[in-house]
Parts: C-alpha cells; sequence; structure tokens
C-alpha cells in the first residue's frame, strides 16, 4: 500500500491532479477539504464548526482533522493501491501524527509530490476557479490571502520536515496540467519500481 501526500499552496492544482493520479494509479483520493465541504453542505454539526474557520482561511482544529483521516485510511479495500492524500497533513502536529498513525501498521508515508507555484500565480489561479465553482473561500480575497498566509506559516515548515527524510520531491507546478500530470507520473513510476 502506496502513501503519497500531494502537497503545495492553494491554487496549485492538487486537486485536479489528484484525481488524475487515482485514477491511473488506483489510488484512494482523501481531501480534507473536500469531506469538510461535504460536512458543511449536509449541514452536521462538524460542517457548521468548522464553516467560520474555512471561511476566514484558518485551518481547522487538528484532532478533528485526525479523526476524519482515520476513518478515510482505515476505509481501504482490495482494488485500491494507495492513497493520494491532499491537502492533509496540513502542519507538523499533523505530519507526526500521520507517521504515528501509519507506524502502527507498519506502512509509511512513500513521498510527499509538491506543486511549487509562486503566490501570485495561486492567487490567479483561484480567482479563476472561484468563476467556475461555487466555493465561498475562493470567492472572498481576504479568505484567498489569509489561506496563503496560513499556508506560508503552518504548511510551509513541512518541506523541510519531508527533505530532511529523503520525501520531497518537487515538481514545477506553474506547468500546465498535462505536463504537471507527466512530471508527477514519473516520480511515481521511479518510486514504485524501487
Ligand atoms: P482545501 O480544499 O484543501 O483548500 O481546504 C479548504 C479549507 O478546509 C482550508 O482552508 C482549511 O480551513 C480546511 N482544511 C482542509 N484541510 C485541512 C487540514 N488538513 N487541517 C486543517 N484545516 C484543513
Amino acid at each position: 500500500m502506496k502513501y503519497y501526500i500531494i502537497f503545495g499552496p492553494p491554487g496549485a492544482g492538487k486537486g485536479t491532479q489528484s484525481y488524475l493520479l487515482a485514477e491511473k494509479f488506483k489510488l484512494k483520493h482523501i481531501s480534507t477539504g473536500e469531506l469538510l465541504r461535504k460536512e458543511l453542505e449536509q449541514k452536521t454539526e462538524l460542517g457548521l464548526l468548522a464553516k467560520s474557520i474555512m471561511e476566514s482561511g484558518q485551518l481547522v482544529d487538528d484532532n478533528t482533522i485526525l479523526e476524519i483521516m482515520k476513518k478515510e485510511i482505515c476505509a481501504d479495500n482490495e482494488e485500491v493501491k494507495g492513497f493520494i492524500l491532499d491537502g492533509f497533513p496540513r502542519n507538523l502536529y499533523q505530519a507526526k501524527a500521520l507517521d504515528k498513525l501509519l507506524s502502527t501498521s507498519g506502512r509509511k508515508v512513500d513521498a510527499v509530490i509538491s506543486l511549487e507555484i509562486n503566490d501570485d500565480l495561486a492567487i490567479k489561479r483561484i480567482q479563476h476557479r472561484a468563476q467556475i465553482e461555487d466555493r465561498k473561500d475562493d470567492m472572498d480575497f481576504e479568505t484567498v490571502r489569509n489561506r496563503i498566509l496560513t499556508y506560508h506559516k503552518k504548511t510551509e515548515p513541512l518541506i523541510s520536515y519531508y527533505k530532511e527524510r529523503g520525501k520531497y520531491f518537487p515538481v514545477n507546478g506553474g506547468s500546465d496540467i498535462e505536463k504537471n500530470f507527466l512530471d508527477i507520473c514519473e516520480i511515481i513510476n521511479k518510486i514504485n519500481n524501487e
């Protein structure tokens, strides 16, 4: 069972690439953002709790996210060859908790594939997405700005965490979807053949 993390700031294209990768490599795509938006849509207690945090561009509390994650990561079946984690982990606490969770059953993170893009491009992409998808946190400029700031402050430190462990694989996220996909496939094929 392989565990890949797709990493990058909001707007990097993590969702799009995860979808393509899940199809090609028979991976289960877990997007914590999507799971939270579903909770929100269904107006569950969790969804209502997360709503204002998501709309302010901050991170939902770690224990809530870890509970969601545990459930999803255990729900594997024979057809699934691995997982692609999108939007998780988002900070060091979550990264360490993931390592611990996987290690209890002899598993590990295989690779962190990072779509590297600059803030200007991230903002441009999010503004474009806002016209297509109905995401509240994409529509408000202040929220977008906060999400990018949160990324730099809380999520970016994970780069050294995974680099130190030899698991960080960057690609130029500024390329188009097809090129990004080819670059990522190359990395995954290499890892699968190791
Ligand atoms: P995303 O779709 O990944 O951009 O996530 C949308 C929002 O959901 C984020 O801005 C956070 O408020 C929340 N969220 C998603 N994943 C996490 C996570 N791993 N930890 C904390 N909050 C998260």
